[in-house]
């Protein structure tokens, strides 16, 4: 469910972008490599390929039925697409003296895949997992991230270059472990504790780490340090992470650090955006706890749309949300059903009376939302606040079919109340379409929308469609259907 969160937020940063006209490559993977990886896969008597190829189309086929519009998948085992890039990277910071060799103990925790120091221990235990970590001595190659303290915090204090962490609180936690001290970070492990990596150039006994290998994604699939770069999206774009909150750190620093000593650029503007965790019924979701909930699950009771819906709606950006099935159901039957689909129901029943004709759009003085609310909310990614303001269209129409009771009334008033009713919605459809973008195609199919087809491609941009009234080729409705089926 952690993931599925964080995939949907990042994809209605994406389908807004594309809506909004600009040039987007969205990019998602898995990072394959690890002791996790290698010790599940001892325990089923497999390799750790084997369990790689087993799980990842697992992950991916998820996606796909979520609708996460990705452009590009990337696998960190991907020998052809990502490792020379990360094999080259570790050569340029070796390159450039950031890379030292010492012998090490430390505390592991094979759950988080990392070493961790006392001040992260709560009661000698891994705060996530709830383990203590092992204690390991051993050699590894070490990123001397230590250097690069002052170059870091102005990086992150200066307000104007546009390098930014969100929620903002994030930034003022992340500035504060610069203030404690920021250590070195462990960049390899020797081969006989991992085995399950991409190997240290020139050092056999060692085996990358996952930070050099995992982070590097964003630049392999572009090419880097290969005879195929592709420097625009790194280089001359706006690059937004969606990241969790438990390895915050190391994109926020590690990463930009690695950038600076293989002389890359820190592309800004460059956005964090940082997600908290979902806990079950206020519960943290673990597998020893037996309540993680499983969005298969989800989706098969209430279908792909609500999922979204309930985590976008539930969940502020940054913060920790809660999944909760009687929850979940009350939103599904007051927003979705009640608010969304009766909506779109009646005023289609009604206007079969009529012969589905529209006449007049009127004016959208019954509307409350404003465009602007929603746009700068959606511009600065805050997507529960904008998507209330969405659900607000619908509040709102619901009123005004109240008011007006438009089956009480006759010929061109009526027919001006329910075309004004089909313009709210066509406008609700739009302003839903990043969220709930399958929903968003069926408002609009129904209300006989001309370019209702063409919805999900890519390349659709809502530009001046937002304007009321200005489908002047728009002239009937079509027929109900109920969007929205009660379940159990
Ligand atoms: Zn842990």
């Amino acid at each position: 469910m952690g993931h599925v969160l964080e995939k949907v937020l990042a994809d209605v940063c994406a389908r807004w972008m594309r809506l909004q006209g600009d040039e987007v490559r969205f990019q998602v993977g898995t990072d394959e490599h690890g002791v996790k990886i290698q010790r599940t896969a001892e325990k089923e008597g497999i390799t750790p390929k084997e369990l790689v190829d087993r799980n990842t189309p697992l992950f991916r086929d998820l996606f796909d039925r979520l609708q996460i519009s990705y452009d590009d998948f990337v696998c960190t085992t991907d020998k052809e697409h990502h490792w020379p890039t990360v094999i080259a990277l570790w050569k340029r910071l070796q390159e450039a003296g950031v890379l030292q060799k010492r012998s090490y103990t430390g505390l592991y925790c094979s759950g988080c895949e990392r070493f961790m120091t006392r001040r992260d221990l709560v009661d000698g235990m891994c705060e996530n997992h709830k383990i203590a970590p092992e204690e390991v001595m051993e050699e590894n190659w070490f990123f001397l991230l230590s250097r690069d303290t002052s170059w870091l915090k102005a990086l992150l204090k200066d307000r104007k270059n546009g390098y930014v962490l969100e929620p903002e609180f994030r930034a003022a936690e992340t500035l504060s472990l610069i203030e404690q001290g920021l250590e070195d970070v462990s960049f390899s492990r020797p081969k006989k504790s991992l085995s399950w990596g991409i190997p240290v150039p020139g050092d056999e006994e060692q085996t990358m780490y996952v930070w050099c290998d995992a982070l590097t994604n964003y630049i392999s699939t572009l090419g880097y340090f290969t005879d195929h770069e592709d420097k625009n999206f790194w280089e001359n774009a706006k690059v937004m992470h969606v990241i969790g909150k438990d390895i915050a750190r190391f994109h926020a620093l590690c990463w930009p650090a690695m950038l600076k000593n293989a002389g890359l650029p820190v592309p800004p503007p460059q956005k964090l955006l940082i997600h908290g965790f979902l806990t079950n019924e206020g519960q943290k979701m673990s597998k020893s706890l037996g309540n993680v909930v499983k969005p298969e699950d989800v989706i098969k009771h209430y279908g792909v749309d609500p999922l979204r819906f309930y985590l976008l709606h539930e969940v502020p950006v940054g913060r920790d949300g809660d999944f909760s099935w009687d929850r979940f159901g009350k939103l599904y039957d007051a927003k979705l059903r009640n608010d969304i689909g009766n909506l779109l129901n009646r005023v289609l029943v009604l206007f079969q009376k009529e012969n589905g004709v529209l006449v007049d759009f009127g004016k959208p003085d019954f509307i409350t939302m404003k465009y602007d609310m929603y746009k700068k909310a959606m511009d600065a990614f805050d997507c529960s606040v904008a998507l209330h303001e969405a659900v607000q269209i619908a509040v709102d129409s619901n009123r005004y079919i109240d008011e007006k009771k438009p089956w009480e009334l006759k010929g061109k008033e009526k027919a001006n109340v329910l075309s004004q009713l089909a313009e709210a919605l066509r406008y609700l459809s739009l302003t839903l379409l990043p969220f709930i973008p399958e929903t968003a195609q069926k408002i609009s199919r129904q209300l006989n929308v001309p370019y209702a087809e063409r919805m999900l491609q890519r390349d659709f941009v809502i530009g001046d469609l937002k304007a009321w009234g200005v489908c002047i080729d728009w002239k009937t409705v079509g027929k109900p259907e109920i969007l929205f089926p009660q379940v159990e």
